[in-house]
């Protein structure tokens, strides 16, 4: 098993083909991971659902007492070790809690603020004596928490933060001033992870209360998740005890960025789920909307429409749990207790966690804004619900660092490793005979993805982080990779277990696969192009370009003809 976990992560899925035995998927969730999500279905269910209009009237003490509720239930103490009151559960169990609770955004978004980026940098940064006075009252909702990174001026560039610690001369405190924004649950939190410049320099994370004197803004009035707070917050003159330094002075990068690793698969079950939903509304309105004599469902263009959401669903689906089940695999017989050993083995899957929040934010875009279309006009207005759907899903293309600093994540990573440069890919032999011309272009797919990568580091040497769009480019190529061979490998192991989905599994399989060619040929071309500006072309990558380039297609047209019927017979999501 050791063995196993030093390859896995790091993009090392280019280099590799995977076994579907090695695949964790939806459909491998245990007995009791299925409770815990259905504990956290009847929750939404009978206790947020019914109070969804206070949410959205801006009534902070009903968003206080379900999460109270929430705790009686357990759903806000998974993550935390046992020593401090939680459950220790693995990071499945939290991101499938996460996927039913995610079906209110709004709500979703108080209660995973709290969950992972309140509650989470203490679990992994806090000393025995801070986790001690911090996460039973976090596990118990007594108080509530947020994550304080972002400023006016520092989004993106959350290193150039203006928020300064300066420590007073009795050597007690130290005195934070400055100011956050667009924190969630801002309004009402009690305890904030707050980044500050020790001496305006080291930059360092800290444990504020609200009662050490943060003071809230009015709740930004946004485009969606009306029903979560989202507030300035003013540090005036704050006095935060020296014991309540959160890891390392000078380290609070680490703080920071490793937290938002694992937040971002999670987020991504959360983001499938979202889209999940959009697709049973449309499904169901679909089958009752009647134009031209006939339910609108039995028109092509719109039978296309559900298929192609289902194809962005099960794709998706297959992502995230793949990521899931490897880091909860390499997180197998690492002490719970030792967060910053838990938080380096989450980070060798830095690649794959941005791939994931990428490619879901985006399935989801795609799938509220056809839901949007389905509906028609009624798609339109408030009276119907794919509209705040619609609304509520543009964030997560925004928050967890938006997709532009993740695509340029993915490529940045793997060239600092050069584990993968130079390396080939063989086509996996065996599996499905059905899906075999899949996993001939997927081995197209990942040498291509490896050439660009090789060629540009070549061409571009230690410049090539300023070539921003032809990274994005190649970014672009390795998430087609990791999602086609996360479809093919979940189709796969339906098929293996006599399922009767599996049929329809492998047509969303053929059909991502053969649309994913086309995007990385284009894709590689660009590349290809730019490079070729810069000096003569390389043969490597030509090579691999003409691998996909050469693809002539697959008859996607019946095939999801084939879905949307599946769809339209189930009145959902058919896995
Ligand atoms: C509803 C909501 C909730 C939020 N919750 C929290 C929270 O709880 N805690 C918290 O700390 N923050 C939170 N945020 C803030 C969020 O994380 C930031 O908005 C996000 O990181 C982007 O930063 P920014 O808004 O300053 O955009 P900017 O960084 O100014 O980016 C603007 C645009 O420029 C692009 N860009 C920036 N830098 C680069 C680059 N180097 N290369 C290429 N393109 C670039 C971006 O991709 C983007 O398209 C929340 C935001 C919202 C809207």
């Amino acid at each position: 098993m050791a063995e196993v976990h030093q390859v896995l992560g790091g993009g090392t899925f280019l280099t590799r083909s995977l076994d579907p035995q090695d695949l964790f998927t939806r459909e491998d969730l245990t007995d009791e991971q299925r409770l815990f999500g259905q504990t956290a279905a009847e929750f939404m269910r009978n206790e947020v659902v019914p109070n969804e209009a206070s949410l959205y009237a801006h009534d902070w003490s009903k968003t206080r007492e379900l999460l109270k509720k929430a705790a009686e239930l357990d759903l806000l103490r998974l993550e935390i070790p046992a020593a401090y009151g939680g459950l220790g559960l693995d990071k499945i169990s939290a991101a499938y809690v996460g996927e039913h609770i995610a079906i209110n955004p709004s709500f979703g978004g108080s209660l995973g603020a709290h969950t992972s980026i309140g509650t989470l940098p203490i679990v992994y940064f806090g000393t025995d004596d801070q986790k001690a006075r911090y996460l039973p009252r976090l596990a118990s909702a007594e108080m509530i928490g947020a994550y304080a990174l972002t400023e006016p001026h520092s989004g993106s560039d959350a290193l150039s933060a203006r928020t300064t610690a300066r420590l007073t001369a009795d050597g007690k405190h130290y005195v934070l001033n400055g100011q956050k924004a667009w924190i969630t649950n801002g309004g009402f939190a009690d305890v904030f992870t707050v980044f500050a410049k020790v001496d305006g320099e080291k930059f360092t994370a800290f444990i504020v209360e609200r009662s050490m004197g943060v003071q809230s803004g009015a709740d930004e009035k946004k485009l969606g998740l009306d029903g979560s707070s989202t507030t300035v917050l003013m540090l005036d003159n704050v006095f935060v005890p020296v014991e309540n330094v959160l890891g390392v002075i000078g380290e609070g990068h680490k703080v920071a960025f490793n937290i938002l690793n694992l937040g971002r698969v999670k987020l991504g079950a959360r983001n499938i789920a979202g889209a999940k939903q959009a697709l049973n509304q449309s499904v169901k309105y679909a089958k009752e909307r009647r134009q031209f004599g006939k339910a609108i469902c039995e028109f092509g263009l719109v039978k296309q429409k559900l298929a192609e959401m289902t194809v962005r669903c099960f794709v998706g689906e297959a992502m995230v749990y793949r990521a899931l089940g490897d880091v909860d695999k390499a997180l197998e017989g690492v002490d719970e207790a030792d967060g910053v050993k838990v938080l380096k083995t989450i980070e060798r899957f830095a690649v794959e966690c941005s791939i994931n929040k990428v490619a879901t934010s985006e399935a989801l875009a795609y799938v509220v804004d056809e839901a949007v279309q389905v509906f028609g006009g009624n798609g339109y207005s408030r009276e119907f619900p794919v509209e705040r759907a619609y609304r509520d899903a543009r964030i997560t293309r925004i928050y967890e660092g938006t997709n532009e600093i993740n695509r340029l994540i993915i490529p940045t990573r793997l060239l600092k490793n050069r584990s993968v440069l130079g390396t080939d890919t063989p086509a996996r032999a065996g599996g499905d005979p059905t899906l075999a011309s899949e996993h001939h272009l997927l081995a197209r797919a990942k040498r291509l993805a490896i050439a660009s990568l090789t060629a540009a580091s070549q061409v571009y040497g230690d410049t090539v982080r300023e070539e921003q769009e032809v990274m994005a480019h190649i970014a672009n190529i390795i998430i087609d990779a990791y999602a086609v061979e996360s479809a093919i490998g979940r189709a796969e192991k339906l098929g293996a277990r006599g399922s009767d989905k599996a049929s329809i599994a492998g047509d969303v399989a053929r059909v991502y696969a053969s649309d994913a060619t086309d995007r990385v040929a284009h894709a590689g071309k660009q590349v290809a192009n730019a490079i070729a500006a810069h000096t003569t072309t390389s043969d490597g990558l030509m090579a691999a370009l003409e691998g996909v380039t050469s693809h002539r297609g697959y008859d996607t047209v019946s095939a999801r003809r084939r879905i949307g019927d599946a769809v339209i017979a189930a009145g959902r999501y058919p896995f």
